[in-house]
Parts: C-alpha cells; sequence; structure tokens
C-alpha cells in the first residue's frame, strides 16, 4: 500500500487529473470527488470530476456538482485517475475504461478486503467516510479548507456516518467534523438539504415499502421489496429508496436489513445492513457483491421469490454465526 504523502506528492507533479466514484453515488464518494477535485483546481491542476451513475437530488446544493461530468470527459488520455470510494472497475460504469488512458491511477477506498485498482493505492476500513481520507489528503496538498471544500468533505462524512451514529465514528470523525464547521459551512442547513428535502414521492414510497416489510420467524432478520411498480406508482426518482433500508434496522430484535430493489425487470440490486454484530460484507460477497461489515450491497438477476429465499437462509446463518435467532 502506498501512503498518502507519496500520493500527494504524484498529484503536486501532475497535470490532467480525473477522479470518479461509483455507480449508484452516494454522499460519500461524491462529496469527495468534489473535495478533492476543488483542492486540486486551487493548485491549478485540470481536473474533471466523473460519477458514473446520475447524481441524487439532494446533492445538487454541492458548490461543483453542476460541473460533473457524467457521460464523456473532453479529453481521452488524463496523468492521473483517482478512484474514490470503490477499488472494482466494474464499479466505474463507462468512467472504467480511464483506467487504461490514465498514466497513473490512485485508488483511495475504505471498504472492506479492497482490489489494488491502482500503482498507488491507499486502503483504511476503519475510516468512517472515505471524505475523513481525503480530508487528510488535502492537507498533505498543502490546500487550506475553504467553505465550499468543507461543505463537501462534510457531505460525506454526516452521509456514510449515519449523522456521526455509526460505530466507526470516532473521536477524529467528530474533530474532523469540528474543523469543517469552523471553515465555516451551514451545518445544519446542508443537514436539512440532505436529510429533510424529501419529494413527497419518496416519502410515499416510504409508506409502501414499510407495508412491504417481512420479518423471519425469531425476528432477527427483515426484509423490503420496491419493485418497478411501485415505483412507477410513485414517480419516484433515482435517489428516493436511500435510507429506507435503514427503516427496517430500527425495529427492535433486527440484526440484519435488506432492502430489495427492482432496477430492471428481474433485476434486483439488493443492500444489506447490520446492526450490532453480523458481517454483511460476507453476505454479500456470497452474492458477488462487497461493502462493509455494517452495510453492503450486491446485484442479482432472477426471480424474485427465489432469490429472497436463499437471501434469507444465508441471513440467518450469517445471524447464527453472531450468536442470534
Ligand atoms: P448501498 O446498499 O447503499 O447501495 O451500499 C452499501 C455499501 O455496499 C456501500 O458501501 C457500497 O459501496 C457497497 N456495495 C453496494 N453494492 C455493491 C456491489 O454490487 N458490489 C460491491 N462490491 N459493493 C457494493
Ligand atoms: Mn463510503
Amino acid at each position: 500500500m502506498s501512503s498518502l504523502e507519496e500520493i500527494a506528492m504524484l498529484l503536486d507533479n501532475s497535470g490532467s487529473i480525473l477522479l470518479s466514484g461509483h455507480v449508484f453515488p452516494d454522499g460519500d464518494c461524491l462529496g469527495s470527488v468534489a473535495a478533492l477535485g476543488l483542492a486540486l483546481k486551487k493548485k491549478g491542476k485540470e481536473v474533471v470530476m466523473a460519477s458514473p451513475g446520475l447524481i441524487p437530488g439532494n446533492f445538487s446544493f454541492l458548490p461543483v456538482i453542476g460541473d460533473f461530468c457524467t457521460e464523456k470527459p473532453a479529453r481521452e488520455f488524463f496523468d492521473v485517475m483517482i478512484v474514490l470510494d470503490c477499488s472494482e472497475s466494474d464499479r466505474l460504469g463507462n468512467f472504467g475504461r480511464y483506467l487504461n488512458q490514465s498514466a497513473n491511477v490512485i485508488c483511495i477506498d475504505h471498504h472492506l478486503e479492497p482490489n489494488e485498482l491502482g500503482n498507488l493505492n491507499y486502503f483504511d476500513s476503519d475510516a468512517a467516510a472515505t471524505g475523513e481520507i481525503v480530508f487528510d489528503l488535502i492537507g498533505l496538498l498543502d490546500v487550506s479548507i475553504d467553505p465550499e471544500i468543507a461543505a463537501c468533505l462534510y457531505t460525506a462524512i454526516v452521509t456514510d456516518t449515519g449523522n456521526f451514529r455509526y460505530e466507526k465514528t470516532t473521536a477524529a470523525t467528530l474533530r474532523k467534523g469540528a474543523i469543517l464547521m469552523e471553515a465555516g459551512i451551514d451545518a445544519s442547513g446542508i443537514n436539512t438539504l440532505l436529510f429533510e428535502e424529501n419529494p413527497l414521492s419518496a416519502v410515499l414510497l416510504m409508506g409502501a415499502a414499510i407495508n412491504s416489510i417481512k420479518i423471519s420467524p425469531g425476528g432477527s432478520v427483515a426484509w423490503m421489496v420496491v419493485d418497478l411498480s411501485m415505483l412507477a406508482r410513485y414517480s419516484a426518482q433515482d435517489g428516493d429508496t436511500d435510507g429506507l433500508i435503514n427503516v427496517a434496522r430500527t425495529i427492535k430484535g433486527v440484526e440484519i436489513s435488506i432492502l430489495f430493489r427492482e432496477i430492471a425487470p428481474g433485476t434486483y440490486k439488493i443492500s444489506f445492513r447490520s446492526k450490532h454484530k453480523a458481517d454483511v460484507s460476507l453476505l454479500a460477497a456470497k452474492f458477488g457483491g462487497g461493502g462493509h461489515a455494517r452495510a453492503s450491497g450486491c446485484t442479482v438477476i432472477g426471480e424474485l421469490e427465489e432469490m429472497e429465499a436463499k437471501i434469507i437462509k444465508e441471513a440467518l446463518l450469517e445471524v447464527a454465526k453472531v450468536g442470534k435467532e
């Protein structure tokens, strides 16, 4: 693994830089790409900030989100491509090809069992968000954290830590939050935009998803389904399903919650969350996905009932491993 100092040195000596997060972009990857992109721009670099996959509307307040490239950058070759919050080429969508069109690839991630995607890699699965690592890297680049960069980093950290609640939130994470507030952001305003301006369609969809909750006989696994007909009924937008899975996890006694979201006829994006102990990255890996111990996902093609049965069975085995159900 490389050090952040080595990564900063390479960036200092590079001209054109492409930054990309992952498909189904979230606050951490968008905030990290935007913050590091802004910092590199401040250093006079030629920067392209990219997002494979549509950017959910609740992130439209991020300072540079309007400049994000979602299709094809103006240039074909880059000195460096930086991959943030992901270490798998197939999660880079249409930007995966720039791995071979960049002289150097830097990969920065906080997921478990990352792949050495870059020639320089920095992985820290103890970091609560990729934004925490980017915070440190920006310090090494000798760029001061202005209110715009701070808003992006705050968004990355507040979303991936579930509002500074999840267990990877350390004293250091909170200190970073404090420094970002001191940089002049309107933290409560950002929180309102992120969490309290949901479209009506999202809230109505949540009602339908809550009605779909099923629970295992012992009460340790809860799951919900959002299919294409539900999305159509409420004219749901991309991003309207964010946070749904956390509702199922709040049920007393539930250790693992699961959301089956149909993204194309017969294709389901499955999200897993655990509350205390079960390692859902192992569960997702059994179905070709990955992620963290407390949050993971995969995509599966098939018939829903059959898929549900298989996945719930494996989820119960994961719960049994940690002595529940
Ligand atoms: P979400 O359920 O929010 O889509 O994803 C939760 C976590 O699991 C995220 O950290 C995400 O990066 C990871 N994840 C989700 N889907 C996949 C997938 O298909 N493959 C891998 N490797 N990780 C995933
Ligand atoms: Mn993340």
